[in-house]
């Protein structure tokens, strides 16, 4: 079960701002607050880490003097890119957070971690260990079975800092020596059972080439980064509540001039859809999705070229709120937070995705009549633009039916409507093709009395969206279903990748656009009166619209949850 759609923002508090208001009161860290968005650089940001990113900027900025760091955590060289780190700033950034001239990486301390990783060497904490990875699986014991103590475990200081040079000088292949913490084989917590610190690889790393020959993993480094940048509160996600102990231990141990607190909260994990990177490199590498940014792509990149904005992911942030219970949450609310923002500020612009067309009889063939729009209905401030009527317009296929009823409201044959912004027509006949008996145009009048205003007792109830046929432009517009048809893909078994839903996008060639449409740039999205708020693509051209609908007008989903 996923939370419902909230209408009120929730406030912003939770238990971790709780913990850090009281932090800061009893002037805990001399009242300083410094939070980290800590990133590993092995794919593109996702909404899930959009709800990291808001807590641990937002918290910062709540407190006068906070700071959050943007930290790459880039201890495993072999899945790391630059392309990721620049994608990372980028998406940030976008997000309107700013880490000023704190962006950090872990490699950067790989000489502070070694020397430190020397001194626990001398404090009698650590050891070299030659064990296999196998023979440590065997010996590491079971969650009811304490683990047995490495034959290397009680080695002298003075061998294990030698050796632990000589793999750093690279005297030994890979994976033939671990360094590991001395804590306790028999712990019920399996983090402590002497965890690795060091492993050797032989990898260039992104950052610093062939320098080192040895790295340190994620729990060693990452307690140490955060005391290296003095960072106060670790807010990280719940899977590493159980390697809290570890963090603690190490910083315990070395006594560095900062000591930061760990604090786990719950991830985000949204309905339909996967969030964890390799499943989304998955369906990159497959081609499944035509990249990270592909607008089904719960990446802020994919979220962003779809149309999402900054304003309604940061809000949609607020909304889910921080806890430590784990949930999935709706699809729609991520919608709903785009809608409303969207609802406030898009322009307004009409445009025909299945384009029929109409011909106005009594309209002469070289008149094109100017007609003023407003660009947003309650926002005069956004001010007005231009349509153009003329002879020959496009109306969707599905606003005209030959046979009236009374729940349909649109154009019928004999019946009037009201063309949005301008008259009202009637249709007189439907023309059909005479062999597939398809209607191909519509023979209609229009009553030039009544540009804006109905004639005194005549009510006319339906208002379409139109435009011109030769003041139009040809243009596509992609429309997006839920990238898996299942509301948790997570629990599937076997390859992500096919359980893909083939209808995720439906791309339609052939639509036609207002005029203001042809000549828009990036922005926000537009609002595509009676369809949705769409998003110009970055593969646009300025002689071919390309759209990418962020949303529909309404929750669509309510159907979609009817059919499970
Ligand atoms: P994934 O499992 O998706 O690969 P990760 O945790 O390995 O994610 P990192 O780059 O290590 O990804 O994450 C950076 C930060 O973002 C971490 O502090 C992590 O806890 C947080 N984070 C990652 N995924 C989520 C999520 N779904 N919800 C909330 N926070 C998240
Ligand atoms: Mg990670």
């Amino acid at each position: 079960m996923g939370i419902s759609i909230m209408t009120e923002l929730a406030p912003t508090v939770d238990f971790i701002r709780d913990i850090i208001s009281r932090d800061l009161g009893n002037l805990v860290n001399d009242g300083r607050l410094h939070t980290r968005f800590p990133p590993e650089p092995n794919g593109y940001l996702h909404i899930g880490h959009a709800k990291s990113i808001c807590l641990n900027f937002g918290v910062a900025a709540e407190h006068p003097g906070g700071q959050c760091n943007l930290r790459f955590d880039d201890t495993n060289p072999e899945k790391e890119d630059v392309e990721y780190v620049d994608s990372i700033q980028e998406d940030v950034r976008w997000l309107g957070f700013t880490w000023e001239d704190r962006c950090f990486y872990a490699s950067d301390y790989f000489s502070q971690l070694y020397q430190l990783a020397e001194k626990l060497i001398e404090l009698g904490k650590a050891y070299v260990c030659d064990l296999s990875s196998v023979q440590m699986r065997e010996y590491r014991g079971t969650l009811t079975e304490p683990g047995q103590e490495s034959p290397n475990r009680n080695r002298g200081v003075a061998e294990n800092l030698d050796l632990f040079r000589r793999m750093r000088a690279g005297e030994f292949p890979d994976g033939a020596k671990v360094l590991r913490a001395k804590i306790d084989m028999a712990s019920p917590n399996m983090n402590m059972r002497d965890p690795t610190l060091y492993r050797i690889r032989r990898v260039i790393h992104h950052r610093t080439g062939g320098e080192w020959l040895i790295y340190p993993t994620y729990d060693y480094a990452h307690g140490l980064s955060d005391a290296l940048e003095c960072i106060t509160h670790s807010l990280c996600t719940l899977e590493f509540e159980d390697h809290r102990p570890l963090y603690d231990w190490i910083l315990d141990q070395l006594q560095l001039p900062c000591r930061p607190r760990q604090i786990e909260f719950s991830r985000l994990s949204l309905e339909y859809t996967v969030m964890s990177k390799r499943k989304l490199h998955a369906l990159v590498q497959s081609g499944a999705v035509a990249g990270w940014d592909d607008p089904r792509m719960p990446t802020i990149s994919g979220l962003r070229r779809r149309g999402f904005t900054p304003e309604s992911i940061r809000d949609f942030c607020r909304c889910i709120g921080i806890s430590k219970s784990p949930n999935r949450v709706e699809y729609a609310l991520l919608e709903n937070c785009l809608r409303t923002d969207l609802e406030a500020r898009a322009p307004r612009a009409m445009a025909v995705l299945h384009p029929l067309k109409v011909i106005i009889e009594n309209f002469p063939a070289d008149r094109v009549e100017e007609l003023t729009a407003a660009n947003h209905p309650q926002n005069e401030a956004m001010g007005m633009r231009t349509l153009y009527f003329t002879q020959e317009i496009f109306i969707e296929q599905d606003d005209f039916r030959e046979v009236a009823s009374k729940e349909y409201k649109r154009l019928v044959l004999g019946g009037e409507v009201r063309l949005r912004n301008g008259y009202v027509i009637r249709c007189e006949e439907a023309v059909k093709d005479p062999i597939s008996g398809e209607i191909v145009a519509l023979r209609c009048v229009y009553d030039p009395a009544t540009l804006n205003v109905n004639p005194v007792g005549r009510k006319v109830k339906g208002v379409i969206h139109w435009v011109s046929a030769t003041r139009s432009v040809v243009g596509e517009v992609r429309l997006y279903a839920p990238l898996f048809t299942v509301s948790d893909p997570d629990g599937l078994k076997g390859e992500i990748v096919e359980y893909v839903n083939p209808e995720s996008i439906q791309v339609l060639t052939n639509c036609r656009l207002e005029p203001s449409l042809a000549s828009a740039n990036g922005g926000i999205p537009f609002q595509f009166e009676r369809l949705g708020y769409f998003h110009r693509d970055r593969e646009a051209r300025p002689d071919y619209p390309v759209f990418n609908r962020a949303v529909s007008l309404r929750d669509a989903w309510a159907k979609i949850e009817q059919r499970r």
